[in-house]
């Protein structure tokens, strides 16, 4: 073997063994690229660096978005927002920009079935996600039960962790099934830890009036619903039902209200 071949083969195996398997097999292709245009050494070892670096980027997303299970993708430049007026776009492009994970604001979706609440939610989480921010979804109803079945086995507190250290928790569906003290009183603990420390964004098809219903307990309701709302971003979706936009019964109008 040449001192040049030996050399390259030590190289690789150094990429290699130091965890850059993207740069190890990109270490041919660059350097004969460089061969061929005549670049410097400095461009061949940026361009392998860079090719690592979007790698590792590449991995620690989807690792991120493993962890935080999102139960379909969903991105904001699908969402129609001629078919949902009552949406404000300033507000949802704002929301993009994710300086309320920064500031630890909490976004509120309310609306009827099928206005689009899930589908930003999970679009606005995956964007965060995408942008380094930990995240992790659940509905109101998983997170209580999951909470209550780590209490029996004595691992509550740890498990609090799973809905208390990303940066970002989105809770789904708050409302469509009643809830037992017991698990009124686990949301309230998410919510109250998560106070001025992490972004949560909340869908729910109830108006804040129907929570002392949901909660089945109105001072819990009442000390939830101020903390999610001192620092929050509010959309009242007030429109038709995406899901049912081809059906003829729409036509004659569908504008649901939420209390
Ligand atoms: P909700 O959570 O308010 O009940 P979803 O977000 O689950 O409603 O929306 C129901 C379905 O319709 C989803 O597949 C969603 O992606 C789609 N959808 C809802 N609104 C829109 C919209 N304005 N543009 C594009 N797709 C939409
Ligand atoms: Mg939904």
């Amino acid at each position: 073997m040449t001192e040049e071949a030996s050399s390259y083969q030590r190289l690789r195996e150094h990429l290699a063994d130091l965890g850059m398997t993207a740069a190890a097999e990109q270490l041919a292709i660059e350097l004969d690229r460089g061969i061929a245009e005549q670049t410097s050494a400095t461009q061949i070892l940026e361009r392998l660096l860079e090719h690592e670096v979007i790698e590792t980027k590449a991995r620690r997303t989807r690792g991120r978005l493993r962890f935080a299970h999102y139960p379909v993708h969903k991105i904001l430049a699908d969402f129609d927002f001629d078919f949902q007026p009552s949406l404000d776009r300033a507000q949802i492009a704002e929301l993009s920009t994710l300086r309320f994970v920064d500031e630890r604001r909490n976004v509120l979706l309310l609306g009827p079935p099928g206005v689009g609440k899930t589908h930003l939610a999970i679009a606005l989480g995956i964007a965060a996600t995408e942008a380094g921010y930990r995240t992790y979804f659940t509905s109101a109803v998983d997170l209580a039960h999951a909470l209550q079945s780590a209490q029996l086995e004595g691992t509550a507190q740890y498990k609090l962790r799973t809905y208390v250290s990303p940066s970002l928790l989105v809770i789904d569906e708050l409302g469509y099934l009643p809830l037992n003290q017991d698990a009124a009183n686990w949301i309230f603990q998410v919510v109250s830890r998560r106070y001025e420390k992490g972004s949560i964004i909340l869908t729910s098809n109830r108006g804040f009036a129907d929570w002392g219903q949901v909660f089945a307990d109105q001072v819990v309701a009442g000390a939830i619903i101020d903390r999610l709302l001192h620092h929050a971003t509010v959309l009242n979706i007030r429109g038709k039902s995406y899901r049912m936009r081809h059906h003829p019964t729409t036509k004659t109008g569908g504008d649901a209200i939420i209390r």
